[in-house]
């Protein structure tokens, strides 16, 4: 882009000026101080830059005019709450890493705007907004309100209906969309995987240099890949422990069914010991990552299955333990509003959506819990805590243990590079975040990192391994799981 807002004010440090504006900004997202939002703002940006913006990237031509069709194009009046005043700037990851106003919250917005007056959808705006994590970290930071999750959500249904991806891009995003979604497809892989881990083969072909030669976005895949253990089922109907006191459902998701069953398995004990009659009808996927993508057709096929899924069930509230499904599944209402067969049920659906620890929170506990001496950082996804607002109750429920201690991550509000899917198609920007977040984890001594997002513990175990740095990874239904049943706190670490 060309004509670009002039963010220097907004940007430079150093000063006294600057001093007290970059307390405000702490002060605007909750941070205690500077010292624990963001730093480094320009420290990667040459190299960091030109590697991921398009030095050795081929483009797609692509040109669309105007940017935008009518159907949910990004909303004018939404655009015109940003007042430019970047707030936002210190929390958002792209512009942490690269210090270029484009890759900011400030001036994706100011494309959106651009696409609306002007300009057509090219390569460089779509490359600005594809870097874009989604992690909304930027909502949280924005003392006006702007709703940036509806602009990028509204911008990139746009990209993938008008937008002509080169075709490897395209063959990579539809490999993903084709599998991931798709537990029977997942399972199908998984079992090649399993042998491909027994045997060691990664390891092989590192030592013989064969990985290296392969694509960027097939390494990071490899390095992804979890530990593949035995498949616990859950049964479609669990009966309470004691007095019944609520009857909820409980998405199993997909990648969670398949490769963190013992999630799933923990969740269901946790709630049953909590007086829950928990519900599992077979299900499909709840649509989160076709949400994110902006697969907007194919989103609203999987939000409308997961509705008829658990409707006539009689629950009084539907438990989700990945961040990412029950931020999407907490915004059906919206994303369905078009559709009017769905749209009033779809709002019906979200508002008795829960993440287990925001449920577990409100009704409190009954269950004993037993002692578990260990130090845990708690790193807060960001469909949880940016996206859901929910950052007190995970905490609540963990501190109910006897003996568990919490260490708060230094820049907790920075995306540790998972995202949905960026970490597979943008490897360089994932995998520096990545880095960044596993330091800040390390520094805090814990003995186990503590997460509810799939995505963050594969990103965080890889970006360890890559540091030749191990630590172990629970969900907290596991931690809790661990203290109700009354387990030794070395079962965490196995
Ligand atoms: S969603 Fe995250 S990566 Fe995207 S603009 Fe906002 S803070 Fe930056
Ligand atoms: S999105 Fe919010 S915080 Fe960021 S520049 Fe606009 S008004 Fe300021």
């Amino acid at each position: 882009m060309t004509d670009r807002y002039d963010a220097t004010d907004a940007t430079e440090r150093g000063s006294d000026e600057g001093t007290a504006r970059e307390d405000a900004m702490a002060g605007a997202i909750g941070a205690g101080s500077p010292e624990d939002v963001g730093q480094n703002t320009f420290a990667a940006t040459t190299e960091s830059l030109q590697h991921t913006m398009g030095k050795d990237r081929p483009e797609s031509g692509s040109y669309a005019f105007p940017a935008f069709d009518d159907h949910h194009p990004p909303d004018k009046g939404l655009i015109d709450d940003c007042v430019h005043c970047g707030f936002c700037l210190p929390t958002c990851p792209t512009y942490v890493l690269f210090g270029e106003e484009m890759d900011s919250p400030r001036g994706r917005i100011y494309l959106m705007n651009k696409g609306l007056d002007e300009e057509p959808m090219n390569d460089e705006m779509v490359r600005h907004w594809d870097l874009c994590l989604g992690c909304m970290a930027c909502v949280t930071a924005c003392p006006s309100g702007v709703q940036y999750d509806k602009l990028i959500e509204a911008t990139r249904g746009q990209i993938e209906r008008r937008y002509e991806r080169r075709a490897d891009d395209k063959a990579f995003r539809e490999m993903i969309f084709k599998f991931f979604p798709y537990p029977n497809r997942l399972r199908a892989i998984a079992a090649p995987m399993r042998l491909y881990q027994r045997f060691g083969i990664g390891d092989r072909l590192r030592k013989a240099g064969i990985m290296d030669r392969l694509p960027a976005r097939m390494r990071a895949m490899e390095a992804l890949l979890p530990d593949l253990p035995k498949e616990e089922k859950i049964l479609e109907l669990t009966e309470p422990v004691g007095e019944k006191r609520r009857r909820v459902g409980i998405l199993t998701g997909c990648v969670q069914r398949v490769f963190f069953s013992h999630v799933n398995a923990a969740t269901v004990r946790v709630l049953a010991a909590e007086g829950c009659e928990i519900v599992a009808p077979k299900q499909g996927c709840c649509g989160a990552l076709s949400t994110h993508a902006g697969r907007e057709e194919e989103s609203l096929d999987f939000a409308r299955k997961t509705i008829d899924t658990f409707e006539g069930e009689n629950l009084d509230n539907v438990i989700v333990n990945a961040a990412g499904c029950g931020s999407t599944m907490k915004e059906y209402g919206h994303l369905l509003r078009d559709d009017p067969e769905y749209a009033e049920r779809a709002k019906e659906f979200s508002s008795k959506v829960r993440d287990v620890t925001e449920f577990l929170h409100d009704i409190g506990p009954v269950a004993e819990r037993h002692p578990l001496p260990v130090e845990i950082a708690y790193h807060d996804a960001c469909h949880l805590g940016h996206a859901q607002g929910i950052r007190k109750q995970p905490r609540h429920v963990l501190k109910q243990i006897p003996g568990l201690g919490i260490k708060e991550i230094r820049e907790s509000e920075v995306c540790c590079g998972s995202a949905g899917i960026y970490n597979m198609v943008e490897p360089e920007p994932a995998a520096e975040l990545g880095e960044r977040k596993a330091k800040n984890v390390l520094a805090t001594g814990a003995q186990i990192i503590v997460t509810s997002n799939p995505g963050c513990t594969l990103q965080l175990r890889a970006s360890m391994k890559k540091m030749g740095r191990e630590m172990p990874a629970a969900h907290p239904m596991e931690v809790l799981d661990a203290s109700i049943r009354g387990e030794p706190v070395e079962e965490l670490f196995q």
